[in-house]
């Protein structure tokens, strides 16, 4: 079996990490030629407009995947003419842009929180359907926090539409959200899903931090607010969560294959859909060693057609990133099950240099080992 990755990044890396077992050849195909999937598999180094290297890339490979959702939309509807290409197009198409991504979602019943497109031309129409406080972020290429501001006045958001103009923009509500939750599902060729359990994620500057896995309870209430919770199972409870309903949802109307995670944020006991990922997702990483089959390799097995593997977790997990600086090696492995995952990238300010996944058998201990772990990055 023989695969192409575009995007030679953390997230390709761990993918052909995962092909290895299951005996996937996997090529990687990145601009940058030292780019860290490199390390690891065979890589093209080569721009995404490169026709002639693309097609030698696409040359004997069963399918082609993507680890990043701002790949060039024409460089995968061009390979897509020549060999299979996992997840759709269509899914780079949507989610490399804020405003259709939303559209999309509330189009499928998905909630979003309220939006509007910014008319250079009328800036200050947009805040009648948001109101204020706002968030402005440009409608693509926006990535941790990058690309976007919050307005408190009228003074603030005129300063930061103007700051980010040329670029479209897009205005949202606020949300004065309780956390923030990811639901990472995946579909195969053959139609077949299965949806990992909500992870609870905590964000610092934009970037990833923190994600934490709990088995029982659920993260949010089975019952809807003023439903009587001694009724069972209630509609909500025979249907899983609300956002594990949304992935579900979201895999079938575009006859997705492969990993897709949706990023949401509790308000109360609902659920409001932020941003879609058409890939595996940093806050999918505690798979690898906290549930039977990783995000990584069932990704795999749903592009190549091949039966999903459990996505039933060993225990309660929590990983944590490392952005930035690395911690000392010895301290990390002297923690007990953790797992240390370094991704062979030069330490620089914000960008991932790697994580670390904690895996126990109760919550009180996971949480124990999460504040060992923290108070050592506290110390980076
Ligand atoms: P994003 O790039 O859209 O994922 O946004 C990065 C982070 O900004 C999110 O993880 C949230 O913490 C925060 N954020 C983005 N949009 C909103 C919103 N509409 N309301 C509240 N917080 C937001």
């Amino acid at each position: 079996m023989r695969i192409g990755i575009l995007g030679g990044g953390q997230l390709g890396r761990m993918l052909a990490l995962a092909g290895y077992p299951l005996g996937i050849h996997t090529e990687v195909y990145d601009p940058a030629p030292d780019a860290c999937a490199g390390q690891v598999a065979p890589l093209v180094g080569a721009p995404y407009d490169d026709w002639d290297a693309l097609a030698r890339f696409a040359e004997g490979k069963q399918c082609i995947t993507y680890e990043f959702e701002n790949v060039p939309l024409a460089t995968a509807q061009w390979l897509e003419a020549r060999v299979p290409v996992h997840p759709t197009p269509r899914a780079l198409e949507l989610f490399q842009d804020r405003l259709l991504e939303k559209q999309f979602l509330n189009s499928i019943g998905i909630p979003t929180p309220a939006f509007a497109p910014i008319d250079p031309t009328d800036p200050d129409s947009a805040l009648e359907r948001t109101g204020l406080p706002c968030v402005v972020k440009t409608r693509r290429f926006g990535y941790d926090g990058k690309g976007q501001g919050v307005a408190h006045t009228h003074a603030e958001y005129r300063a930061l539409v103007q700051r980010f103009q040329p670029h479209a923009l897009i205005a949202e509500a606020l949300v004065p959200f309780e956390r923030e939750v990811s639901a990472i599902g995946v579909r195969s060729l053959s139609g077949e899903i299965a949806l990992y359990p909500l992870v609870e994620n905590i964000h610092q500057e934009g970037i990833l931090r923190v994600s934490i896995v709990d088995v029982l309870p659920p993260l949010l209430p089975t019952h809807a607010a003023g439903e009587d919770a001694t009724r069972s199972p209630s509609p909500r409870h025979e249907h899983g969560s609300e956002g594990e309903d949304y992935v579900r949802r979201l895999l079938e109307a575009l006859n997705y294959v492969g990993v897709v995670a949706l990023e949401m944020f509790q308000v109360g006991a609902r659920l409001l859909a932020n941003e879609v990922a058409p890939r595996v997702h940093n806050s999918g990483h505690w798979t690898i060693e906290g549930a039977e089959t990783s995000q990584f390799e069932n990704h795999l097995r749903a592009i190549l057609g091949l039966p999903l593997g459990s996505v039933a977790p060993r225990g309660y997990c929590a990983m944590v990133n490392l952005i930035g600086a690395l911690p000392p090696i010895e301290a990390v492995l002297r923690i007990p099950n953790a797992h240390l995952h370094l991704y062979g990238k030069t330490p620089r300010p914000g960008r991932k240099l790697g994580h670390i996944t904690l895996r126990a058998d109760t919550r009180e201990a996971r949480d124990a080992l999460l504040q060992q772990t923290l108070e050592l990055l506290s110390r980076v």
